[in-house]
């Protein structure tokens, strides 16, 4: 399972919380810097190039080189997180 900085950052003030996540689209870019600080990496083959596309109302990012699928939070703890 890959390292996940949001895990090990020190605890947040509720109000800074909100500030830094507060809305969806804050979480979600949170969450892309702390799993791809230097830009998508595929998984599998750590190809640069990805295409994205949602299914399901969940956001997929498809490898071009290898196909390989991910989300955001695939193998993360916000996996099994109907939002993300
Ligand atoms: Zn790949």
């Amino acid at each position: 399972m890959s390292i996940n900085l949001v895990q090990f950052q020190q605890g947040l003030s509720m109000a800074q919380f909100m500030v830094q996540y507060g809305t969806q689209s804050k979480c979600y870019r949170a969450l892309y810097r702390a799993r791809w600080p230097q830009g998508f990496r595929c998984l599998a083959c750590q190809s640069r190039s990805r295409s994205r596309f949602r299914r399901n109302g969940r956001i997929y990012y498809q490898c071009y080189a290898c196909r390989h699928q991910t989300t955001l939070v695939s193998g993360t703890l916000f996996e099994g997180t109907k939002r993300l």
